[in-house]
């Protein structure tokens, strides 16, 4: 079968593979979303990306895999860390989402939702992260696919919600769901997008709390003098659960979801530019 496969370099390229035999169910890939996480691997191989899947399984139903899955009983697990967990750091899919099919130990049924169901996992870890947002007035740094479903759940939940983004498009586009641009003080900060924690920890009122999800791209100097004398709380949250699978998998046919780009699995390296200069807000491959 076809597959992009990173080379020992990491860099990408198209390539016929064996048929995946690992354990788990055999599931033919419809689509398969690219995840700000998968660019962080480019450079980094050899392997097989993408773990935002839209599959059918052989008897025709349709459902989306969980790539990694905590334990549910260590001590990481109880304390809400689960993406921490041993077990997490195990690929439970082979080999990846860029490929025709793969196997998966974890499948979970998205009757209904057809190819969003490749908005599942991103939605999940939302989720999971916004259980450390207190509600309030709310700020999310970042208007791209992911600040958007940020919008959308904060709303949800009785937020107000304010965005800052470099980009005029996509700040309207987030104040078409609901969201307001100003430069007021705000109870939380959710970081989508890499360089926005100083801008964060700026905006927070005292004892206010900034999430960071998104992967800083190398170390970025935080100013800890605000988090000392503001009494600032800075929350790391990456990934998901089952049980945010589940919520996710609920949730989605009630969210206004991102336009996507979708594009074969010839044209990867296209999409990851178009992505990576902010021209699509969504790249999806088919296979
Ligand atoms: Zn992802
Ligand atoms: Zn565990």
């Amino acid at each position: 079968m076809r597959a992009v496969v990173l080379d020992a370099d990491g860099l990408p390229g198209l390539a016929e593979v064996p048929d995946p035999d690992g354990p788990g169910d055999l599931v033919r890939v419809l689509a398969c979303g690219l995840c700000g996480s998968d660019l962080e691997k480019l450079g980094r191989g050899p392997g097989v990306l993408g773990h935002e899947v839209a599959g059918l399984l052989e008897d025709g139903s349709h459902v989306t895999v969980m790539h990694r899955v905590p334990c549910g009983r260590c001590e990481r697990c109880v304390a809400g860390h689960e993406s921490t967990c041993d077990e997490f750091q195990q690929l439970r899919i082979d080999p990846g989402g860029f490929a025709e099919r793969l196997r998966a130990t974890h499948v979970v049924a998205t009757q209904g939702l057809g190819l969003d169901a490749i908005w599942v996992e991103p939605v999940a870890c939302i989720l999971r992260a916004a259980e450390h947002v207190p509600s309030g007035r709310n700020l999310v740094v970042g208007c791209g696919a992911v600040g958007q479903l940020w919008v959308q759940v904060l709303r949800r939940r009785g937020d107000e919600v304010v965005v800052t983004d470099p980009r005029a498009d996509r700040v309207e586009a987030a104040q078409r769901i609901g969201a307001h641009l100003d430069d007021g003080p705000v109870d939380a900060a959710v970081v989508t997008a890499h360089g926005g924690v100083n801008a964060a920890l700026a905006r927070v009122e005292p004892g206010g709390t900034v999430l960071v999800f998104a992967a800083p791209f190398g170390d970025v100097p935080i100013s800890l003098d605000a988090v000392y004398r503001r009494e600032l709380q800075v929350v790391g949250s990456r990934s998901a659960t089952p049980r945010h699978f589940d919520a996710a998998v609920a949730l989605l046919p009630e969210l206004d979801l991102p336009a996507v780009t979708t594009l074969p699995l010839e044209r990867f390296e296209e999409g990851v530019e178009l992505y990576r200069r902010g021209d699509a807000l969504k790249v999806v491959f088919t296979p």
